[in-house]
């Protein structure tokens, strides 16, 4: 395999590890802020179920109120019936002590409810509040934790990104420029392997003759599907490369199993 596409290969594998970086580090983003939202909104809830809490409250004042309007009108009445001369406005002022009463009634169940409802409101905000207080001490423990992963992955991230960028200088500038326009159209892909004669980027099958010189590794190939630079590497389910990498590498003489035979010894 040419350094050059030894040098692309390994920039790809650089480049994907930042792309996976980027997305732990957004992960835990997301998750804490995910976690805080929940939070705020029990708090909010445990604020709404308050503010019921007063405002049933305050509604007493106003049904205690027409309680004593009602009373007022009865005594009202009941001395006005000991003037009155008819039995007419007799009747009709005894109707109206009696809708007073009724009212009384009404105002005295009312006001039973609302100190239900007002208790109830209570007790569920005190329950949400407990609640919250809870989760928030957790997401303190965890926004610590998560600070901490995010801090290791960008320690990570600032060794590969120098890596990634002394390799990419290392390379041609058009090389460069072509390998990181594609990882850029590519969606973070731009040097692919072809497995079984197909391209891992676009999985379309790669014509013959373009896969043979893959296999030599020594020119760039590109895919002719979706442009990717291609390289070839033996695995198990074909068989063994016959271009030997760099000494150092030689990775592939453990090759063991039976179905990689040299019997393709093509070298270039
Ligand atoms: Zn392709």
């Amino acid at each position: 395999m040419s350094e050059e596409l030894s040098r692309l290969i390994a920039l790809q594998e650089l480049d994907s590890e930042l792309a996976g970086l980027g997305r732990d580090t957004e992960g835990i983003r997301q998750a804490q802020a995910d976690r805080e939202k929940a939070v705020a909104n029990r708090e909010a809830q445990a604020g709404s179920c308050r503010a019921k809490a007063v405002d049933l409250e305050q509604s007493r004042e106003t049904i205690k109120a027409a309680g004593e309007e009602a009373a007022e009108r009865i005594k009202e009445r009941q001395v006005k019936m000991m003037q009155v001369q008819t039995s007419r406005e007799h009747q009709a002022l005894l109707k109206e002590i009696e809708d007073a009463k009724r009212q009384i009634k009404d105002t005295e169940e009312q006001l039973l409810q609302v100190m239900e409802d007002a208790e109830a409101e209570l007790k569920k905000a005190e329950e949400l509040e407990k609640l919250s207080k809870g989760e928030r001490k957790l997401l303190a423990e965890e926004a610590t934790k998560a600070t901490a992963a995010v801090r290791q992955i960008e320690a990570r991230r600032t060794e590969v990104l120098a890596s990634r960028n002394q390799l990419a200088l290392a390379l041609p500038e058009a090389q460069r420029k072509r390998y990181e326009k594609l990882l850029i159209k590519r969606k973070g892909l731009a040097v692919v392997r072809v497995s079984g004669g197909v391209c891992q980027g676009c999985f379309m099958t790669v014509p013959p003759q373009l896969f043979n010189q893959a296999r030599k590794g020594g020119e760039i190939c590109a895919c002719p599907a979706c442009q990717r630079i291609i390289f070839y590497i033996a695995d198990e389910n074909e068989p063994v490369q016959t271009v030997r990498p760099r000494p150092e590498e030689d990775l592939y003489e453990e090759a063991d199993d039976e179905e990689s035979e040299d019997d393709l010894l093509n070298d270039e």
